[in-house]
């Protein structure tokens, strides 16, 4: 079906005022995902690749992506002449690489927390990296070193011992070289030239050449997050993952101070993802003069660009939710949970810490979305479909565990003992209620 060209490129609108509960609950809502069918195709992928390894790992890329590869992984050092980018990319790389470091490295606190609870007991809590992980990069015919940056990068700030990354090969054969190139900055010690539920489940599983890694972590399509959602929860696989992944979102909140052509600008950078993607414009306030520059300014901007067709598709999905004042258009988008938020008004700072539910937020009229997905520091993998509520985006966080300790002297026990004892009378564990008692009743001789 051919998209219509002369059309302008419009999103819905509601008046706050006039909707009532059940309208303003759908529109909270994401499109509902149906995994039924998705599974049906996932699960015996997956098992293919737990039995077959290598040899299916190789016909499943044969099959979805059209390349015969004689193995399905490549190993460090990677060869220079497949890293081979312009001086100009490889200079963009490097800024992005050194700002997403330097902020991911100062979220790693590597002291040891120690509290004396009581006089002689001491609780203590240290961090150590996840010591394998599997980092997916969406392949097909895009190009994402951004997104290796993403997750390559805390892994090695966190001190994970290996990095195994999987994506889907180009035609030839080989990685993209941009993903290639930023994966040897982090430290990668294989990429997986697979892409889909066969590489999640190499990476569960693992295979002659592909090592079993301990969590995956990174965006794709359905097959992907279906097959990381099965993984998961396989017991057998002893594998865990980042969060539940959706299609992209931004919520954008705007009054009278804004400019048009910055937010129908940030509007569509979301927009252009996909057909799926969902935008979001809180209007707050605005007059109908404003509006309608903002509107004009999508249409205009969004025929200019190659993805036009993609946009013509997402906008109209997308809708502007005309809200009083500012606190309704934060109640709005807290209860949403947005992925990015993008807070378009003079006095934007003052509102940050109204911010409960969002992925990352995007403070003035200068702070682009696109600055947070490519270079500025922060990271871009981030929850969608509402889970911002409950989940962080990846961090540095995301590539370490915590373990805790504790020591308890004489004099410690002697102060504690007795209310585990009792603790563990009222639970009827006899057996713990001893391990405190053989101790306390030499301690008590003396
Ligand atoms: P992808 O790498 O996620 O998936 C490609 C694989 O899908 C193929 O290798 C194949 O194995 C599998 N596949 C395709 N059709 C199949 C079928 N019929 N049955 C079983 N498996 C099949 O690449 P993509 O498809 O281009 O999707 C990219 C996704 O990543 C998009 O959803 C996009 O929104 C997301 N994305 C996210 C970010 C981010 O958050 N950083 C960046 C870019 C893309």
């Amino acid at each position: 079906e051919q998209p219509d060209t002369n059309k302008i490129i419009k999103m819905q609108r509601f008046n706050s005022s006039k909707i009532d509960d059940i309208q303003r609950i759908s529109l909270l809502q994401r499109p509902i995902i149906k995994s039924s069918d998705i599974l049906s195709k996932v699960h015996p992928i997956i098992d293919d690749v737990r039995k077959r390894g290598d040899m299916a790992l190789i016909e499943y890329t044969l099959k979805f992506d059209k390349v015969q590869l004689s193995t399905p992984v490549i190993s460090s050092p990677f060869s220079p002449e497949d890293m081979k980018i312009d001086d100009t990319t490889r200079q963009a790389i490097d800024q992005a690489y050194d700002n997403i470091y330097k902020f991911h490295d100062a979220q790693y606190d590597r002291s040891t927390l120690i509290v004396e609870t009581m006089p002689g007991v001491t609780c203590s809590r240290f961090s150590r990296p996840i010591e394998k992980v599997g980092i997916y990069i969406p392949g097909g015919t895009a190009i994402l070193p951004s997104t290796t940056l993403m997750l390559g990068i805390p892994a090695k700030v966190a001190g994970c011992k290996e990095i195994i990354i999987a994506s889907p090969p180009r035609k030839d054969g080989k990685v993209v070289p941009e993903v290639l190139y930023v994966a040897h900055k982090v430290g990668a010690s294989k990429v997986v030239l697979a892409g889909g539920a066969q590489a999640i489940a190499a990476l569960a599983y693992g295979t002659k050449t592909v090592p079993k890694v301990d969590k995956i972590c990174g965006p794709g399509n359905q097959y992907v997050t279906a097959a990381k959602m099965v993984v998961q929860s396989d017991s057998s696989a002893m594998v865990s993952i980042d969060m539940p992944a959706g299609p992209s979102e931004l919520l954008v909140i705007a009054d009278n101070t804004s400019i048009p052509s910055y937010v129908a600008s940030d509007l569509l950078s979301q927009a252009e993802h996909g057909t799926d993607s969902q935008v979001v414009l809180i209007g707050v306030s605005l007059t109908p003069e404003h509006l309608s520059n903002i509107e004009n300014e999508i249409h205009k901007q969004a025929s200019r660009l190659p993805r036009v067709d993609i946009v013509r598709e997402s906008i109209p999905k997308s809708f502007i939710l005309d809200v009083n004042d500012m606190e309704e258009a934060m109640k709005f988008s807290n209860d949403y949970a947005p992925e990015h938020l993008i807070l378009h008004f003079d006095d934007a700072d003052k509102w940050v810490e109204k911010v409960q539910n969002a992925g990352s937020v995007f403070v003035g009229a200068y702070s682009p979305e696109s600055c947070g997905d490519y270079a500025s520091g922060t990271n871009h993998t981030l929850p969608t479909y509402g889970y911002a509520r409950m989940y962080s985006g990846v961090n540095t966080l995301t590539f370490l565990k915590h373990i805790t300790a504790q020591k308890l002297t004489k004099e410690g026990l002697k102060n504690l003992g007795y209310t585990v004892m009792r603790l563990a009378e009222v639970e009827e564990l006899e057996a713990h209620r001893n391990a405190v008692y053989v101790r306390i009743k030499d301690i008590e001789k003396e």
